[in-house]
């Protein structure tokens, strides 16, 4: 699939579009990452193996960076979760959350005591990964 890759001249980011309805598509109109479904609109694209904002980096390895099978649709928190990360460290700051929430949240802890919510220790498991 032929992918269109530009700099845009507002803020300078590097951009790519691979006909964001094929991106959209790949999960059903759902975020790659939660699941949740989202809308055309809502979706963010996402670089599956993040392109490295500062980094020279060659007009092949951008491209190779844009194509489709690099690309996936997120919805807005998941897509400013993982930021520049790789899935790998996205997975490892989702799993950390129940800690932190323990650790920074008195509503967390009480709502634990009181049997309201119950940390599973499950693995995180990615909507494109099922
Ligand atoms: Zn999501």
């Amino acid at each position: 699939m032929k992918t269109i890759t530009f700099v845009d001249e507002v803020d300078g980011a590097i951009k790519s579009f691979c006909c964001q309805v094929s991106v959209y598509q790949k999960y059903g109109g759902r975020c790659a990452y939660c699941g949740q479904k989202i809308t055309l609109h809502e979706m963010q694209v996402d670089h599956i193996e993040p392109i490295r904002r500062g980094l020279m980096q060659l007009p092949e390895e951008i491209e190779r960076l844009s194509h489709i099978d690099n690309l996936n649709p997120a919805c807005g928190p998941c897509n400013h979760r993982k930021r520049t990360h790789p899935v790998e460290e996205f997975r490892a700051e989702i799993a950390s959350q129940v800690e932190r929430l323990r650790r920074d949240r008195n509503q967390f802890r009480m709502a634990e005591r009181y049997g309201q919510i119950e940390a599973t220790g499950k693995p995180v498991i990615f909507w494109f990964e099922r």
